[in-house]
């Protein structure tokens, strides 16, 4: 038998961490009509991560772009929990907690030991080891890298990480996966960042360096890579949606694991996580957000 035709069906899925990108995973999962799972550290934030879920798809449904009833079905496959121990007889979880060593291993550890020995383990991760994360379990073969792109439900790739120990078998089952929720899938070798964020983090960092030595404004800046290089958004714009915390932690791992200064954050970005401005999730970053994320000014002096 071949490994593509020993592959399991996956029916359940857990996502832990319901935030911008566990939220939208869940969404992509129960579109393609997976039953999901939602965790964060709460009930409550596991919750409102599935109603925030589900004023997102009002809003299609507002705008003719979804029926009510396949809202309505796609709702009700998500299903919030309390915590890691209600993933038990799911056939696969993919972590997208905050992006922090320390908090994915013990997370990695709790859902290790929820599962059935035969259930696979993915994270969301943008920098951290998943070779790390896999020898933290008792089922390092099953575990993997699955890296959506932001936003899940409108990005087409899915970045697939293979960790030294991940099995073949564990990859043809998660790309299957992937493929099933309508992505497109490159593979990447478990380094620091992987493919995407090896390229983007030090471009949007050098933005953030050229801005802090006055080459030009924000706007300036952001218009000149929309248009001069026909990005869609520009390099402020794209962090704020990332979140300024995520792209600090991924670019000192960059810089800590390659041992190269060419990766170092900003100053400028480590005053403003240090400010607390995390980017469109807290409402200011590089610029200022409205209560449904629409732009509305400029947030950094220059
Ligand atoms: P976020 O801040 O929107 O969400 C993180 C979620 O994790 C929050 O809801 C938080 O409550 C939850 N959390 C924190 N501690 C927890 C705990 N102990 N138990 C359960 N949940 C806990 O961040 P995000 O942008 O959704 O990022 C999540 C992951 O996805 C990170 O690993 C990040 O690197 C990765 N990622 C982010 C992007 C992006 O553009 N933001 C893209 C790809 C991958």
């Amino acid at each position: 038998m071949t490994i593509e035709e020993d592959l399991p069906e996956l029916r359940t899925i857990g996502v832990l961490g319901a935030g911008q990108m566990g939220g939208g995973i869940a969404q992509v999962a129960a579109q393609a009509g997976f039953d999901v799972r939602l965790a964060d550290a709460s009930l409550e934030l596991a919750t409102k991560g599935r109603d925030k879920i589900g004023a997102q798809l009002g809003r299609l449904v507002d705008r003719a772009k979804m029926s009510e009833d396949m809202r309505d079905g796609i709702l009700s496959r998500i299903q919030p929990i309390a915590s890691s121990a209600d993933f038990a007889g799911c056939d696969l979880v993919i972590e997208a907690a905050t992006e922090n060593f320390d908090l994915k291993v013990k997370l990695f550890k709790a859902i290790d030991d929820a599962l059935a020995p035969e259930a696979f383990l993915a994270s969301n991760t943008s920098s951290i080891s998943v070779t790390k994360l896999a020898a933290a379990t008792s089922r390092p073969s099953q575990v993997i890298g699955m890296h959506f792109m932001n936003p899940p439900p409108l990005m087409k790739l899915v970045e697939i990480v293979r960790a030294v120990q991940t099995s073949p078998r564990t990859y043809e089952v998660i790309k299957a996966a992937a493929l099933k929720m309508g992505k497109v899938v490159v593979t990447s070798k478990d380094v620091p960042g992987f493919m995407v964020n090896r390229m983007l983090i030090p471009m949007l960092c050098e933005a953030c360096f050229a801005l802090q030595e006055g080459l030009g404004t924000p706007e300036d800046i952001d218009t000149g890579a929309k248009l001069g290089l026909n990005h869609p958004m520009g390099p402020f714009e794209l962090a704020d949606l990332i979140g300024l915390d995520t792209m600090l932690y991924i670019a000192e791992v960059l810089q800590r694991e390659f041992g190269d200064d060419k990766y170092r954050p900003p100053t400028m970005l480590r005053n403003l996580v240090a400010a607390g401005w995390y980017g469109k999730k807290t409402g200011r970053g590089f610029y200022t957000y409205d209560d449904k994320g629409n732009k509305t000014g400029r947030a950094v002096q220059t």
